[in-house]
């Protein structure tokens, strides 16, 4: 099952070059009061509501994809936890640019850990990148995005794929410098998230997957998930042993070498096997 968000909070199943408007099953997740949930209630729900939304289906309008605004698939995510530098080759390519590391010593992934990205950076791939400092380099990284779909706490990497919701295209947009990482990849729309969430039963082996993304046409990042440095399974592991990976929790899983700089104007597609393809473009802010 592939499920986008589109427009107005509209709820979609992806078939093709079609998308059906399901938004109807929302109606199932009932009213909210105060405190709000500290999830994503679509996500959490979204094993019961799996069989409500192929029943709306077979009757939903359909519509173009080409047409729609997607948004982020995931609403309201708590937490969105990242991998630094969690492929060799970028490693390499780290140690070797003193305008990514910044002279800062790059250790690695086991003993720096992950870190947090704000949840209020994130986008879906119609809305674009507005870039701030642009007298600086803002790059892209394009990285697998697993999507987690009920509370993980302290799980041992044998069991974590069964914490999965699914997967999609992930951008970690970053702003080089010395600051902390989270301060300069949070800035506002530095996550981008889509084309829509691909359930595991249709991704394949989320462990063998190629990815990719070129800037105006020029290829820049190619890559396999299977040389991740910590898999997915560790990378659950770990992360849900310092805190409970909540439903709707994004998780970035790292990107390859081939990091490089945008300017406002440009057009970055990103690409990944049995997901899709998004295209976003850069605007200064
Ligand atoms: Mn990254």
């Amino acid at each position: 099952m592939k499920l986008c968000r589109f427009d107005d909070n509209r709820l979609g199943l992806v078939e093709g070059d079609q998308v059906r408007d399901v938004t109807s099953v929302l109606d199932r997740l009932g009213p909210f009061r105060l405190p709000l949930p500290a999830y994503d209630p679509m996500i959490a729900a979204l094993d019961e509501l799996k069989p409500a939304i192929l029943e709306a289906a077979k009757t939903a309008q359909a519509k173009p994809l080409a047409s729609v605004r997607l948004l982020s698939p995931v609403a309201n995510p708590q937490k969105i936890v990242a991998a630094p530098v969690n492929y060799r080759d970028h490693l390499a390519e780290v140690k070797d640019q003193a305008e990514i590391h910044n002279n800062i010593r790059i250790k690695e992934i086991q003993t720096v850990g992950l870190f947090l990205k704000s949840p209020g950076s994130l986008i879906g791939p119609s809305e674009p990148v507005r870039l701030r400092h642009t007298d600086r380099r803002n790059d892209h990284e394009v990285e697998l995005a697993v999507i987690i779909g009920k509370p993980a706490n302290k799980v041992s990497k044998a069991d974590a794929f069964a914490y999965v919701a699914g997967y999609a295209i992930g951008l970690d947009m970053t702003l080089r410098g010395p600051e902390e990482r989270s301060f300069r990849k949070s800035i506002d729309t530095y996550t981008v998230l889509g084309p829509w969430l691909v359930t595991p039963d249709e991704i394949g082996d989320p462990t063998r997957l190629d990815l990719a993304i070129d800037v105006n046409g020029e290829p820049r990042q190619r890559a396999n998930t299977a040389d991740l440095i910590l898999s997915i399974a560790d990378l659950i592991e770990f992360a849900s042993a310092y805190y409970t990976l909540q439903p709707g929790d994004v998780l970035l899983t790292g990107t390859p070498a081939g990091v490089g700089p945008v300017v406002a104007g440009d057009v970055m597609t990103a690409s990944i096997q049995n997901i899709g393809t998004i295209q976003v473009r850069v605007d200064a802010a």
